[in-house]
């Protein structure tokens, strides 16, 4: 089902974009090679699990059209047997790609706590269920940081989230949708990007990647209606990579005009390469819409 024209649009991988955005900004490397790390392993999971069991899934088409993502209707299928070939690939990358995180990931990876139902399953579950006084408790019994192990969870979380979104948007007809969030898992763009025509555009999601078409003149954050457009601003001639603001609530949105671009930037990775923006923003006393691991600098 061709439901938008991103689907003719051929992105590059992660690595690739990697590679592209150090060329041309060496004091990225650190944070880029950290999250490469992190988004290939992704994808890797991707890549090797069974497709998702979608069948019967049924979703109320009148309160989506109103702003009820698909995962707030329906909870996320099953995943308690996926989470051993979860960890397997995400704990070592995990310590691999963020140092700190080390001793938590030492901890986590447990093979009791792995292997339990009520052990890390649980946590992932707590985790979608926002569920932070359980675990700040497991954290604490575990002896480990409640944002060392939200964080290290949340990863565990992504790729399953990841993988689901894609199945879920595949199944269902997402027209109609005119949220500022994504119509798949309800979180906030990371980025957005134009094309096509015009310069439609796009943005993309933080926590499961699916991107969607937003009208251009409206905030994201707070649906504040420029009718001159949203002002933004841009640093060292990028005239391609813009942080448009909202005067209205104060918050920004990164993104870029990728029409030019022979090679179209891999979205999840692109964010990274726009810190220098993001630091810009931040200065002139605007917020981002959403909280990233690379975008926040207290
Ligand atoms: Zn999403
Ligand atoms: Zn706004």
């Amino acid at each position: 089902m061709l439901t938008n024209d991103t689907q003719e649009l051929v992105f590059q991988s992660v690595r690739k974009t990697a590679t592209a955005i150090e060329a041309e900004k060496p004091d990225l490397h650190d944070v880029l090679t950290s999250f490469v790390g992190l988004f290939e392993a992704f994808e890797t999971i991707e890549a090797q699990s069974a497709p998702w069991d979608m069948s019967g899934l049924e979703m109320d088409k009148n309160q989506f059209v109103q702003g009820k993502s698909l995962l707030e209707m329906l909870p996320l299928t099953d995943f308690a047997s996926r989470v051993p070939q979860v960890s397997e690939v995400m704990f070592p990358v995990l310590a691999k790609s963020f140092s700190t995180l080390g001793p938590v990931v030492d901890i986590m990876q447990d093979k009791e706590f792995v292997a339990s139902e009520d052990g890390l399953y649980a946590s992932m579950c707590h985790v979608l269920e926002g569920d932070e006084q359980a675990l700040e408790a497991t954290a604490r019994e575990k002896g480990v940081t409640p944002y060392g192990f939200a964080f290290v969870l949340a990863q565990l979380v992504a790729p399953l989230l990841r993988s689901q979104s894609k199945a879920l948007a595949a199944h269902f007809d997402l027209s109609g949708w005119t949220q500022g969030y994504c119509p798949v898992c309800g979180s906030m763009p990371s980025v957005a990007y134009l094309a096509g025509e015009g310069g439609k555009r796009w943005l993309h999601c933080s926590t499961c990647g699916h991107d969607w078409r937003f009208r251009r003149q409206i905030c994201p954050a707070c649906g504040d209606n420029a009718a001159k457009g949203l002002e933004y601003f841009y640093v060292d001639d990028r005239l391609h990579e813009r942080a448009y603001v909202c005067h209205t609530c104060k918050k920004y949105l990164l993104t870029i005009d990728i029409r030019e671009m022979a090679a179209k930037p891999n979205m999840n990775i692109a964010p990274i390469g726009l810190i220098p923006l993001d630091i810009k923003a931040q200065q002139e006393g605007y917020e981002p819409l959403t909280a990233l691991p690379w975008n926040s600098f207290e």
